[in-house]
C-alpha cells in the first residue's frame, strides 16, 4: 500500500481516538474500509452529519462523497427521516412480530423494481446477497454460482473469492477461514465478457444455480457494463435455466427508483438490495417473482430468518426514505450534479496532465488514476495507486472526502449543491497540480 504522508493535516484528537479505538477494536474500525489502510494514513472520528457535509472531532467540515458508502442518497438528516424516526421510537424499538409498514414498504419496492413481486427483509446487503444465492440454488436444484471477478456480495463465505485471471478457473478463497469447500461451486468470470460466460456454461451444462453480477460494478470502482452485455447474460442464462441476479445493494434506488434494472431495461430473476432501502439504518433485502420467492420458508423449504429483520426503526427510515425519493425524483438533478462534477474533475486533471479516466452513471462515479476506459478489474488494477493516495489526501485536506480506495464509487447526493460541486473542482484542480 502507498504510504502517504500529510504533515500539515493533523487531527490530534481523532488520532487519539483512534489509538484509543486499536485498543479494543481489531484496526480501530468495524468495517476495513473505514481504516484508510489503502491510503496509508488514520481517519477521521465523525461527530455529525447534516446535509452533504461531514464534522470530525477536530472541528473540520468536509464535503461527503461517501455517504455512509451509499445510503444517504438524500444527503444527511433529512427532517422528514427524523421525524419518521423520532415518531417509530415512540412506538417501540422492536417487536420480532409482524408490522404494518413491513407491507408498505415491501409494496413500494414492488411496485418500483421492475423484478419483484415479492421481497423479504434482512439487516444487511451481506445476508441480502447470500440468501438470494441460497434461494438460487434451492429453487433450480443446482449446485454452482457464477461470480464476477471484481464484484463484492458481501462477506457471504461462498462470494468472498479471489480474483482470478483465467476466464474460467474455480475459485480459491482469498480469506483465511474460508474453506475451499465453501467456495468449491464458485465459478469465476470476468466482468464485461460475453465470451467468458459461454466458456463457464460450456463446461458446467445444467449445473449453474445463478449467475450473480453488480449491474454497474461499483466495488472495483465504478465500471459500468458494455453495450449488450447485461441483455446478452440475461439471454444466456434464461436459455441455460440459469437465474440471473442483480446484486443491487449500491445500485438499488441509485441510478434510477428502480436501479440499474430500469436504466438498462434488462429484468433479472432475483434481485439484492440495501443500503438506500434502510435510510441510513440496517435494512437490506431480496426479492424475485411470487414463484420463486415462495421456495422460501414458511411457505417454502428454503430456510432464511432473523431477530431484526424488517425492523420498526429501520422500515421507518427505508419508507421515508423511499418515498421521498418516489415523490421528489431528484434523478434528474443528481444526473446534473454528477455530470458537472464528473466534466470538472476530467477538465482539471486533463490541464495538469494527469493521466485518468471518469467512469459516471448517474450519481456514481469514480476518477480511474488510468490512462483509458477500465473495463473489469485487471484493467482496474493498473491504476496509479500512488497518485490516487496523493490525491486523495490533498482532497482531504481540502475539506473533500472522498472514498479512501481507488476501488470504491464516489456518491453525489440530492443535498449537494452546483457550489458543492464548484468547490470540489476547485479543489480538484489545486489537488492535481500539487501531485503532478
Ligand atoms: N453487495 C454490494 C454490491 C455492496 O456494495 C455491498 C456493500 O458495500 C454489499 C453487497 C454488502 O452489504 P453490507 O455491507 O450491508 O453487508
Amino acid at each position: 500500500t502507498p504510504a502517504v504522508s500529510m504533515p500539515e493535516f493533523v487531527l490530534p484528537l481523532s488520532h487519539e481516538a483512534f489509538l484509543r479505538a486499536n485498543r479494543v477494536i481489531p484496526g480501530g474500525v468495524n468495517s476495513p474500509a473505514r481504516a484508510f489502510g489503502a491510503v496509508g494514513g488514520e481517519p477521521p472520528f465523525i461527530t455529525k452529519a447534516e446535509g452533504p457535509y461531514l464534522y470530525d472531532l477536530d472541528g473540520h467540515q468536509y464535503l461527503d462523497y461517501i455517504g455512509s458508502w451509499g445510503p444517504m442518497i438524500l444527503g444527511h438528516g433529512r427532517p422528514e427521516v427524523k421525524r419518521a424516526l423520532a415518531e417509530a421510537v415512540e412506538t417501540g424499538t422492536s417487536y420480532g412480530a409482524p408490522t404494518l409498514r413491513e407491507v408498505e414498504i415491501a409494496e413500494l419496492v414492488a411496485q418500483v423494481v421492475p423484478s419483484i413481486e415479492k421481497v423479504r427483509f434482512v439487516s444487511s446487503g451481506t445476508e441480502a446477497a447470500m440468501s438470494a444465492a441460497r434461494l438460487a440454488r434451492g429453487a433450480t436444484g443446482r449446485p454452482k454460482l457464477i461470480k464476477m471477478i471484481g464484484c463484492y456480495h458481501g462477506h457471504v463465505d461462498a462470494l468472498l473469492v479471489q480474483a482470478g485471471s483465467a476466464a474460467t478457473t474455480l475459485g480459491t478463497p482469498n480469506s483465511p477461514g474460508v474453506t475451499q469447500g465453501a467456495v468449491a461451486d464458485t465459478i469465476l468470470c470476468p466482468f464485461n465478457s460475453i465470451e467468458a460466460v459461454r466458456e463457464i456454461f460450456a463446461a458446467y451444462p445444467g449445473e449453474i444455480a445463478a449467475l450473480l453480477m453488480e449491474p454497474i460494478a461499483g466495488n472495483m470502482g465504478l465500471v459500468p457494463p458494455r453495450p449488450g452485455y447485461l441483455e446478452a447474460l440475461r439471454e444466456i442464462t434464461e436459455r441455460e435455466g440459469t437465474l440471473l441476479m442483480f446484486d443491487e445493494v449500491m445500485t438499488g434506488f441509485r441510478v434510477a427508483l428502480g436501479g440499474a434494472q430500469e436504466l438498462y431495461g434488462v429484468t433479472p430473476d432475483l434481485t439484492a438490495l440495501g443500503k438506500i432501502i434502510g435510510g441510513g439504518l440496517p435494512a437490506a433485502a431480496y426479492g424475485a417473482r411470487a414463484e420463486i420467492m415462495d421456495h422460501v420458508s414458511p411457505v417454502g423449504p428454503v430456510y432464511q430468518a432473523g431477530t431484526l429483520a424488517g425492523n420498526p426503526l429501520a422500515t421507518a427510515a427505508g419508507l421515508t426514505t423511499l418515498r421521498l425519493l418516489r415523490d421528489e425524483n431528484p434523478y434528474p438533478k443528481l444526473e446534473a450534479l454528477s455530470a458537472r462534477l464528473e466534466e470538472g474533475l476530467h477538465r482539471a486533471a486533463s490541464d495538469a496532465k494527469v493521466p485518468h479516466v471518469v467512469q459516471r452513471v448517474g450519481s456514481m462515479l469514480t476518477l480511474f488514476f488510468h490512462d483509458g476506459p477500465v473495463y473489469d478489474y485487471d484493467d482496474a488494477k493498473r491504476s496509479d495507486l500512488k497518485l490516487f493516495a496523493r490525491f486523495f489526501w490533498e482532497m482531504m485536506a481540502r475539506g473533500v472526502y472522498l472514498p479512501c480506495s481507488q476501488f470504491e464509487a464516489m456518491f453525489v447526493s440530492a443535498a449537494h449543491t452546483e457550489a458543492d460541486i464548484d468547490f470540489t473542482i476547485r479543489a480538484a484542480e489545486e489537488a492535481f497540480k500539487a501531485i503532478r
